[in-house]
């Protein structure tokens, strides 16, 4: 169960605009991307304008769309840059941004550039790389943030709550995109056992 900020439709009715960002943030597999879908797809259902936008980096799918592990899409526009989004904004009442953690440093300032000219920006992302460690400008981000809601997967080895993203290749490289052949979820204990964790 989370608190989900209960903001939808007060957006356009207020008198002034008022622009806010949310981060949705936690480990690979915790529900992120769906989640984001879920209140894109609400804003749609409210009548406003909605633009999502990806990191051109992240192919994994597809090449436009932003696509959940349960299948869930919704059309983005890939940028290879967090600056080029103030381009594509100038009518929209909701920006959306997946795997934020891929975006270079200017992101928070940007999302601050948009909300501070009213819009709600929607901001999913890894807050953890492969090594625990806070990724790219995902802790500016949810410094900046008026809301945010950290999300867990399912530990793969022993069923717990899990917040970290578990590298099952041998790669250092920060980036190594992938899948459940690349990935799984793990929790704080055996993701810290790492190898010699024992599945049940
Ligand atoms: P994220 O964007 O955070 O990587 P997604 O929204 O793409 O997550 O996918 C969430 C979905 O992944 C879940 O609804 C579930 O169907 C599936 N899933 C696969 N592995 C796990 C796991 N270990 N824990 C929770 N959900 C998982
Ligand atoms: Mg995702």
């Amino acid at each position: 169960m989370f608190i989900e900020p209960n903001l939808e439709g007060y957006h356009r009715s207020h008198r002034h605009y008022l622009g806010w960002i949310e981060v949705v943030c936690g480990s690979m597999f915790s529900g992120k991307t769906e989640e984001l879908i879920r209140r894109l797809n609400r804003a749609r259902i409210a009548r406003q304008r909605v633009e999502i936008f990806k990191p051109a980096l992240d192919q994994r799918y597809h090449g436009e769309d932003v696509v959940s592990h349960n299948a869930n899409a919704i059309r983005s526009t890939p940028l290879q840059s967090a600056e080029e989004m103030l381009l594509f904004t100038g009518d929209c009442d909701v920006v959306g941004i997946d795997e934020a953690q891929f975006f270079d440093e200017a992101l928070p300032d940007v999302c601050v550039k948009l909300a501070d000219q009213g819009k709600r920006v929607i901001v999913a992302g890894l807050d953890m790389d492969f090594q625990g460690k806070p990724f790219g400008p995902m802790p500016s981000l949810m410094a900046v943030a008026e809301y945010i809601t950290k999300l867990h997967a399912v530990c793969m080895v022993c069923g717990n709550i899990a917040s970290y993203s578990y590298r099952l290749v041998p790669s250092q490289e920060k980036v190594l995109l992938g899948e459940t052949d690349n990935y799984e979820a793990r929790c704080r204990r055996c993701f810290r056992l790492g190898p010699a964790a024992r599945r049940v």
